[in-house]
């Protein structure tokens, strides 16, 4: 801990502790939005590899990795990439090799995690690879495994879990609890690995990045760069405050935000959004983002079920609405988007796009323009579209989620710049080079402090923004005569 102390303090950042919270990081000195507070590499991280997309082992590419003729269960994009990870999977491979196709069958992405995270323990305590002090299995053993909040059927699956790996590795001396404790650790400390889209690519375990509190408002934000993570601050931090990243999506109600932060990290969140709980301003706010519209197409009040709990009345202008009527357009939407998920999944998009359009039609009698529901329907929508390369109604749809994520997100969020960067994507397909400029610069602004400027990703769309700006004061130019 001391080590990792004198180690966070050339970056101006030392571990704290709060009351309420436990462990927490904090600065000392002030940061500004774009700088980067902390990065990481992971503990130990595995890619999630669908058969579609298989990824390098190494550095999370795609591309065309090949397989280990070992253990054909792992993917490497050449010989360094392998090379690099070969003291860790030389183990990893003898294990997977000698399984039957029954057994492989079993590997899901935490066991094989887990695997390589008992790979790691025994490869650094013999020297075999090199321990730091932010690259040690001490700082896994300090995580917290809250065995007291999980419920008897987890505990009983992660102790089966635990007895697979100790199957898939007889040579090593297996802890058992101590094996049952890590999944419990893994299920509220590892991180997803995104791309810089935001996709999902991968899970790993970052020790001194979990140091880092939640808040629904946070001061920063966590990206990947490969399957480095990177912190990015996004808000102004004085001295001696602390830095926070969200675990969650942040874009909801405060009870649905308490749910989820209860259901998998053990904790009631006491951030500001949250302490407005109850409050008139935050009921109001949940109403719009997960409750129902006015009878009155005109109006934009919100619902509230009444006291008799029988009627919804609109907290406006008083009009109210049936809770029958409402409870049948919401199972019928229920039931469409189960079949509409089904038929995107089998590739048929045209019939996709069809149900998901009935779906917004229900849901936009139903919920408020800016709900959550509504906003999902919309985006899954621009994204079947875009496989159509139906550009001009993918931009229709692009455009209109643009207000939903003003209201929902902080003005520099990377979804909000990424979905800038899809709409000046679409506009430059179509031709419409002044407004392809305009979206690609506003998701310049966001995306330099929230990516910074480094990545292969952020390259090429600044790239993309100088060809537009070129292209658009061309237009400018060529066009003045006219004008005059
Ligand atoms: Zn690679
Ligand atoms: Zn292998
Ligand atoms: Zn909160
Ligand atoms: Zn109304």
């Amino acid at each position: 801990m001391e080590k990792l102390q004198s180690a966070l303090s050339t970056h101006a950042l030392a571990v704290s502790s709060l009351p309420d919270k436990g462990r927490c990081l904090v600065s000392t000195r002030s940061f500004a939005p774009g700088e980067v507070i902390i990065s990481q590499e992971p503990y130990a991280c595995i890619p999630n590899n669908p058969s579609a997309d298989v990824r390098c082992d190494g550095c999370f590419a795609s591309g065309n990795p090949k397989k280990c003729s070992g253990c054909r269960m792992t993917w490497y994009c050449g010989s360094t990439c392998q090379k690099s990870e070969w003291k860790l999977h030389q183990l990893e491979c003898q294990a997977l090799a000698s399984l039957t196709e029954d057994r492989r069958k079993m590997l899901t992405p935490s066991i094989r995690l887990m695997v390589r995270l008992v790979l790691k323990k025994k490869l650094q305590s013999e020297q075999v690879m090199p321990t730091t002090t932010v690259d040690n299995y001490g700082l896994v053993g300090a995580l917290m495994a809250h065995m007291s909040d999980i419920g008897e059927e987890k505990l009983v699956l992660y102790a089966q879990m635990a007895n697979l790996v100790n199957l898939l590795l007889p040579s090593l001396e297996i802890n058992i609890k101590e094996i049952t404790q890590n999944f419990s650790k893994l299920a509220c400390n590892a991180h997803t690995i995104c791309d810089s889209e935001l996709r999902p690519l991968g899970t790993g375990l970052y020790p001194v990045i979990s140091i880092i509190n939640h808040s629904c408002l946070p001061n920063s934000i966590l990206v990947f760069e490969e399957k480095k993570a990177v912190v990015r601050v996004v808000e102004n931090i004085p001295k001696g405050a602390e830095v926070s990243i969200s675990y969650i999506e942040t874009a909801a109600s405060t009870t649905t935000r308490q749910k989820a932060l209860k259901e998998q990290y053990f904790f009631t969140c006491t951030c500001i959004r949250c302490k407005k709980a109850g409050l008139y301003e935050d009921i109001q706010e949940s109403a719009v983002l997960e409750g129902y519209r006015c009878k009155d197409k005109k109006c934009d009040g919100c619902l509230l079920l009444d006291s008799e709990k029988k009627l919804f009345t609109c907290q406006q202008c008083g009009l109210s609405r049936n809770q029958q009527e409402i409870k049948r357009i919401e199972s019928e939407v229920k039931q469409m988007l189960d079949k509409a998920s089904k038929i995107s999944s089998s590739g048929d998009y045209f019939e996709a796009s069809a149900m998901y359009k009935t779906i917004e039609q229900l849901q936009l009698k139903l919920c408020h323009s800016h709900s959550m529901s509504l906003l999902r329907t919309q985006e899954t929508l621009l994204k079947i579209l875009m496989e159509l390369k139906d550009w001009r109604e993918a931009l229709v749809y692009c455009r209109s989620t643009i207000p939903v994520y003003q209201r929902v997100y902080p003005a520099i969020h990377p979804l909000l710049g990424l979905q800038y960067y899809t709409c000046g994507k679409l506009e430059w397909f179509l031709g419409d080079t002044e407004n392809a400029f305009k979206s690609l610069a506003k998701a310049a602004d966001i995306l330099r402090i929230t990516h910074g400027t480094n990545t292969h990703f952020m390259k090429e769309f600044l790239n993309l923004l100088e060809e537009a700006r070129a292209e658009a004061a061309y237009m400018q130019t060529s066009r003045q005569p006219f004008d005059n």
